[in-house]
């Protein structure tokens, strides 16, 4: 946020708080968007208490190796993170011990903290949904107070630890209220080549520059490939980050033209001392909101065209330039799943990538290659500047945290999602919403 909106943005805060009106103001939330950090937990204070004792041990190690103190009973004085490890085997009469079990550790957690159940589950059952119910409901309690709940399902926990650091963190300040299912499988052991090369659509403006930076910050060399027209919004971008020396470029490609593509990806092979792609972010998009009665054809086509089908067209295209072991990330909408009125195009294509994105597992396991989405809520970029004023308070009021998110919330979660370790994830869509009330 410039400084000059984040200026508006506090006095608009004060003004609302004394309004009396039943209007929740956000706080400000803790975050940290710069180089991934080796001890992101330092100086946190974690509480790990559960019936799964194994999972609680080795959550407690990731805990500890990314710097946080960890404590096995609640403390008096409260602490930042609260992990609960249980399995749902065990039934439901953990859940009707929930309350006295666990309840002093879930509400010790300070201001800013983190709740995050974890679950030993190979797939749905009354305690998994049971448990997502749980999250859902405390998500909007203590929303208020900058604090997230997750529940993280998974049939052999350890593999956990990265996504719970990282869910702990202060890069995922705006997610909230989501249960997040892992599979199966040892992460595989294949090491890429240095520098990685990172492709990102639509990258010159708005989320996809926030990715970019996030993936240069992480040491990725980037190309930004976006329309001809952002050719000076991409080369802003690449001065700040220290310019093509850097590792950035851009590379004009309009994502509908088969031709631009292949250039663009052969450009970006190039770059990688292993001759091939390691991360692709099909993150590109359009909107041409109208209800579905008055919409123009090519208000559908375009849409259509720039948010689904050039993202399978141009993963296709990609798949022989991709390194084994290459991440795949699809920027889709939480309007993929909820639907929003006035965008039967975009929620159709959003939600199309959703599909695309959990049915593309199997094809992509046998060359350890992973697709995962991001589901963004109301991101302040230029594309939202466009929703009317009121309709985008109404749709921060209907978060937990009670406010929009910005760029680089969704960037540290594509950053996170391109990781390696990363692999149980496959298949998932990732909301990054501020645990917005509406969308299953
Ligand atoms: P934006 O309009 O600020 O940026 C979109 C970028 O995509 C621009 O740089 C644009 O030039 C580029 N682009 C458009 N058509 C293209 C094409 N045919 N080929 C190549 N590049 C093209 O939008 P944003 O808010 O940064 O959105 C980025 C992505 O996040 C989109 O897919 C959008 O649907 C999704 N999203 C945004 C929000 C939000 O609240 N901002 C919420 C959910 C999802």
């Amino acid at each position: 946020m410039s400084p000059k909106s984040a200026a508006v943005a506090k006095l608009a805060r004060r003004l609302i708080a004394r309004l009396p009106l039943p209007i929740a103001t956000p706080v400000e939330l803790h975050r940290a968007w710069g180089r991934p950090l080796e001890k992101p937990l330092a100086a946190r204070r974690a509480v790990v208490v559960g019936t799964d004792t194994e999972a609680a041990a080795s959550l407690s190690d990731a805990l500890r190796a990314a710097g946080a103190s960890v404590y096995d009973t609640a403390q008096d004085s409260g602490c930042d993170i609260a992990l609960v490890a249980v399995d749902a085997q065990t039934g439901v009469d953990a859940l009707v011990q929930w309350g006295r079990q666990f309840g002093a550790a879930l509400r010790g957690v300070a201001n800013h903290g983190r709740i995050i159940i974890v679950v030993r589950a190979s797939g749905p059952s009354v305690v998994t949904d049971a448990i997502h119910g749980f999250v859902r409901s405390l998500g909007r309690e203590v929303g208020r107070r900058a604090i997230t709940v997750h529940a993280v399902l998974a049939p052999a926990p350890q593999a956990a630890g990265s996504l719970v650091v990282f869910l702990a963190s202060e890069r995922a300040g705006f997610l909230s209220g989501q249960t997040i299912a892992l599979r199966d499988g040892p992460v595989p052991a294949i090491e890429p080549k240095h520098p990685q090369v990172a492709v990102v659509t639509g990258a010159a403006r708005g989320i996809g520059a926030s990715i970019a930076r996030a993936l240069a910050h992480a040491q990725y060399r980037v190309v930004i490939a976006d329309v001809a027209s952002q050719a000076d919004a991409a080369k802003r971008l690449i001065d700040e980050m220290g310019g093509e020396a850097a590792g950035m470029m851009f590379q004009p490609c309009d994502v509908r033209d088969e031709q631009a593509s292949v250039a663009m990806l052969e450009k970006a092979r190039s770059l990688s001392p292993s001759g091939c792609i390691d991360v692709l972010v099909n993150n590109a998009g359009i909107t041409r909101d109208r209800t579905f009665g008055r919409m123009a054809d090519g208000e559908w086509t375009d849409v259509l065209e720039v948010n689904l089908a050039s993202v399978v067209n141009l993963t296709r295209t990609a798949l022989s330039r991709l390194c084994d072991g290459a991440r795949i990330v699809n920027v889709s909408s939480v309007t993929g799943f909820s639907g929003n009125f006035g965008q039967t195009n975009y929620a159709m294509a959003k939600g199309g990538l959703i599909g695309f994105t959990r049915t593309m597992v199997p094809e992509l396991e046998p060359r350890q290659i992973t697709m995962t989405a991001v589901a963004p809520g109301l991101i302040e970029t230029a594309m939202t500047a466009k929703v009317p004023l009121l309709n985008r308070e109404i749709a921060k009021q209907m978060t937990s945290l009670a406010q929009a998110g910005q760029p680089e919330d969704v960037a540290m979660t594509v950053e996170f999602l391109a990781r390696r370790d990363a692999w149980p994830l496959r298949g998932q869509i990732v909301r990054v919403d501020g645990g917005m009330f509406f969308g299953a």
